[in-house]
């Protein structure tokens, strides 16, 4: 049943009545990327760069660098890859960045806040992603965006590094609750935004994301996180700019309908998991998904948003969950 239901979820996503949703793969390496580009996806709404900076001595090279995101790119052709900048810091430390212990690393200098004092690695990076782009010819969907920004200043400092060289689109993480509330002033200033999920639950719920016991609070379906997908969503509506999603909730069905209804474009999302959010979104028309996600955000507490939204499921997702 579960493969009849899924049969025929292949070529773009979109709902029922055909509101489309673009549907992306996370990936960390280049190897990811070649991987992630056999499947029937859109590209990658979220690399993460890190994984070529953890565990060294000295940052990566400018031709290393330079190699790896050329790969990437190519590997996706035409297709979009959303290329996040380094996101270390506090609990991923790198060697060559030790900026001192902190008492609260997931509140110090981790994500932006490290490139704004290392300037040197961004502006690296930043170099190697547009001699990967000149490598396509300039043809490829590339878009640059930072992690854990904060402030409007903070993403005018990233927009104003990028825009100079040349790179096609500059855009944010949505992690911290004061980005999805300004998220209308922070779209002024840049192209798109990204919400991160599992960040921006830590930090909504103030639960530490690894901590297994605080698995409750950091549910994304807690009403309030939605809120905040809400705010970001409504920033998107007013400056006409894209919202997308890239933490582990847009690979889950159910969720990923409620975030279509808030008015979210894209998911992004382990490749494994698109079949099955493809099939889901298909059966349901976009006004459903709009019902959904008024029941969850009005929701009292994590359980009875789920129980809301399961009212309105069409029977035939029951057979993929
Ligand atoms: C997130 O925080 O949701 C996210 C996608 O980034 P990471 O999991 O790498 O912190
Ligand atoms: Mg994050």
């Amino acid at each position: 049943r579960r493969a009849a239901a899924l049969a025929g979820s292949s070529g773009e996503g979109a709902t029922r009545d055909g509101h489309k949703v673009a549907l992306l793969a996370n990936i960390g390496t280049a190897d990811d990327a070649r991987k992630a580009a056999g499947y029937d996806l859109e590209g990658s709404g979220l690399f993460r760069t890190e994984f070529l900076f953890l565990e060294r001595d000295q940052a990566p090279t400018l031709a290393e660098q330079t190699a790896t995101y050329t790969e990437v790119l190519k590997a996706f052709g035409d297709r979009r890859v959303v290329v996040r900048t380094l996101d270390a810091g506090a609990d991923k430390p790198l060697a060559f960045a030790d900026l001192g212990p902190e008492d609260n690393p997931a509140l110090g200098r981790r994500g932006l806040r490290l490139s704004m004092v290392r300037e040197d690695l961004l502006d690296t990076q930043l170099q190697a992603l547009a001699a990967a782009y000149e490598a396509t010819g300039r043809t490829a969907d590339l878009r640059v965006m930072a992690p854990m920004v904060a402030t409007l200043d903070e993403a005018k400092w990233f927009a104003e590094k990028v825009r100079p060289l040349g790179l096609p689109k500059v855009g944010i993480m949505v992690e911290i609750p004061s980005a999805a509330i300004m998220a209308d002033k922070l779209l002024s200033v840049i192209d798109f935004v990204s919400i991160g999920t599992n960040d921006l639950s830590q930090y909504t719920l103030a639960a530490d994301r690894m901590q297994g016991a605080l698995a409750p609070l950091l549910s994304p379906w807690q009403p309030a996180l939605l809120a905040m997908v809400k705010s970001t969503c409504l920033g998107g509506r007013a400056t006409g700019k894209p919202v997308g999603v890239c933490g582990e909730a847009g690979g889950d069905p159910l969720l990923a309908l409620v975030l279509v209804g808030l008015g979210v474009s894209s998911l992004s999302m382990a490749p494994s998991k698109v079949a099955t959010v493809r099939a889901a979104l298909r059966l349901h028309d976009y006004s459903t998904c709009q019902q959904m996600a008024a029941f969850a955000v009005d929701a009292p507490t994590a359980g009875d948003a789920k129980v809301a939204v399961e009212t309105l499921v069409a029977p035939a997702l029951r057979d993929l969950l």
